[in-house]
């Protein structure tokens, strides 16, 4: 069964962009997911195909129109799928709702421009309104293609056995320990001597220790959850520090 991925854009031709490269682009050729850009302009109003106004109330840029958007909306059949908005007013998307998007049939992103959509036809719709981060992007082809790109990589058969979701950032609530590859001794420095070392216990305890320490130290917000949380069912290793100043 082939996962259903929909744009509703008025920029077709960014698709798929660094979606047909590499992991995501050998899935789509395939046949793992398919990625259909629908071009919303022709939705758009008389002769000019219209897509959008200047906001009531004043200020400055366009909205786009709620019936425009409503009829893209209406010409595309959602099969159970999620419609997801992008916008920075969204709340932030998270790899769970990654997990989420990606154990289901597909998902629809509406890709906003201007200044973005009409709130009446994101309540008509039901739109899931997500962010991907606190900084004002031109448009939503980029952050659809980043919400696309974290859903392929989990979609089965797209990770190959070397690359692994189990073990990577999130995936139990802290940052991934940092990561070390040959030559063991690069321009005087050392890789830590216990990945070396060749226990498995010891690497686990140490790479469970530099998790926590990265975390503590540049996510607060995930550290507090981590100690409350999700973290609590996870062994915890007591003690044991990482050198805190590799990890900056
Ligand atoms: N006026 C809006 C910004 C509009 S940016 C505001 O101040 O909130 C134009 C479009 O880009 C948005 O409709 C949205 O689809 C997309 N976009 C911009 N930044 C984004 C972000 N951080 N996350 C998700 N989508 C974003």
């Amino acid at each position: 069964m082939t996962w259903q991925a929909t744009a509703l854009t008025l920029f077709p031709d960014m698709f798929p962009g660094t979606l047909g490269q590499s992991l995501a682009g050998r899935a789509l050729e395939r046949g793992i997911w398919s990625l259909d850009a629908r071009d919303m302009r022709e939705y758009g109003l008389g002769r000019h195909r219209v897509v959008d106004d200047t906001p009531f109330g004043g200020g400055a840029g366009m909205v786009m129109r709620p019936d425009v958007v409503a009829a893209a909306i209406a010409g595309i059949d959602l099969a159970g799928r999620p419609l997801v908005y992008p916008t920075p007013r969204g709340r932030p998307l998270k790899q769970a709702d990654i997990r989420r998007y990606a154990a289901g049939p597909g998902v629809v992103v509406l890709c906003g421009r201007y200044e973005g959509v009409d709130e009446r036809v994101l309540e008509a719709s039901g739109a899931e309104q997500v962010s991907i981060g606190d900084y004002i992007l031109s448009g939503g082809e980029v952050a659809a293609t980043v919400l696309l790109d974290a859903c392929v990589r989990l979609l089965p058969g797209v990770m190959g056995s070397g690359e692994s979701a189990v073990e990577e950032s999130f995936a139990d609530g802290l940052l991934e320990y940092p990561l070390y590859t040959k030559p063991a001794q690069w321009d005087g420095r050392d890789v830590p001597e216990v990945l070396l070392s060749g226990h498995h216990a010891a690497i686990a305890r140490w790479r469970r220790a530099a998790s926590e320490t990265v975390t503590q130290a540049r996510r607060p917000d995930l550290w507090a959850a981590y100690q409350v949380g999700a973290g609590q069912d996870i062994p915890r290793v007591a003690g044991i520090r990482a050198d805190a100043d590799r990890l900056n």
